[in-house]
């Protein structure tokens, strides 16, 4: 590994709302010079296979997961997510919350269509289904079909409060963080909280939850993420500082549905080495 090396933590693949397939995945990260990648999926480990099979010559692969989490503590609770990395993708309890969520996705999924079909848009589920392909379906998918239908031109127009960002969302049924944290540790995974502050995106948790978090097992905070502002990345990084946390910082690359490019935000090589230490659930993957 480099002196510096780029080390990009949380990348999304069509195993749920990216849009390119895992191996083209690794393969992007490579060409765009990166010497760590990790591949977070929301609520699955189903692109991890694909990912090591076709990791390019020295590029490092950090399995990972992006878990949906909710925080009860707020009224209504409060949606969040958890990146969780180098645990065992076979412990039970959490093979389990993770299919319960992803099929509690596709209900959602179906009934957030069901409203936009009652409202005289012509959108299909089956449609939507076969298009994700087996991957964790999300409100993307569902972008996608308006956008197929003509009735918005961009990702970012369909989740605007007219369409999937108010109007037609449905909340998700996730895991409680504290529930999520404890599983993550107990599969020898590291859990990290990601885009913590990111306001723009909606409700923030308060930095007291953050916390008592670190107090039940966080360990880190991802701060440098493009939903931040600078301000809200300092912020960031004085809560870890105090909390002891480690702090990341990560594209959270999801392919043509976002404009971010791999490696916008990078992580230290001091972090991730702390990541790679507190992991006992699978190791990190290097070729050649
Ligand atoms: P869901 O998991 O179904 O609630 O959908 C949330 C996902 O949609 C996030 O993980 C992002 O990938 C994506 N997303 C959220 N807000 C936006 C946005 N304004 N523009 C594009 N994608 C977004
Ligand atoms: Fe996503
Ligand atoms: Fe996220
Ligand atoms: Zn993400």
């Amino acid at each position: 590994m480099p002196a510096r090396p780029l080390i990009d933590l949380h990348a999304h693949s069509t195993a749920s709302d990216g849009t390119l397939g895992p191996a083209d995945l690794v393969r992007a990260a490579a060409d765009a010079g990166l010497d760590v990648v990790a591949i977070t999926d929301h609520d699955t480990t189903a692109g991890w296979a694909a990912a090591v099979d076709a990791l390019p010559t020295g590029l490092s692969l950090v399995r990972g997961a992006e878990l949906s989490c909710r925080w009860q503590g707020a009224q209504p609770a409060l949606p969040l997510h958890l990146l969780a990395y180098l645990f065992d993708p076979e412990h039970p309890e959490l093979v389990a919350e993770l299919a319960r969520v992803r099929q509690a996705r596709e209900a959602r999924g179906e009934r957030i269509v069901e409203l936009l079909r009652a409202d005289g848009i012509d959108v299909s589920w089956p449609e939507i289904m076969a298009a994700a392909d087996g991957g964790t379906v999300g409100r993307p998918h569902i972008a996608a079909a308006l956008i197929r239908a003509g009735l918005v031109a961009t990702t970012t127009e369909a989740f605007g409060p007219q369409w999937l960002g108010q109007r037609y969302r449905l909340p998700k049924e996730d895991i409680d963080v504290f529930q999520a944290v404890a599983l993550v540790r107990a599969a020898g995974g590291v859990p990290v909280f990601a885009h913590p502050r990111a306001s723009r995106r909606g409700r923030i948790v308060p930095d007291s939850l953050i916390a008592e978090l670190a107090d039940a097992g966080l360990a880190g905070l991802e701060a440098d993420h493009e939903d931040h502002t600078p301000a809200e990345a300092a912020h960031v990084r004085g809560l870890a500082a105090d909390l002891g946390l480690l702090v990341t910082g990560s594209s959270d690359f999801h392919g043509s549905h976002k404009s971010v490019r791999l490696g916008a935000h990078t992580t230290a090589v001091g972090a991730y080495e702390r990541i790679v230490a507190a992991s006992s659930g699978v190791t990190g993957v290097a070729s050649g």
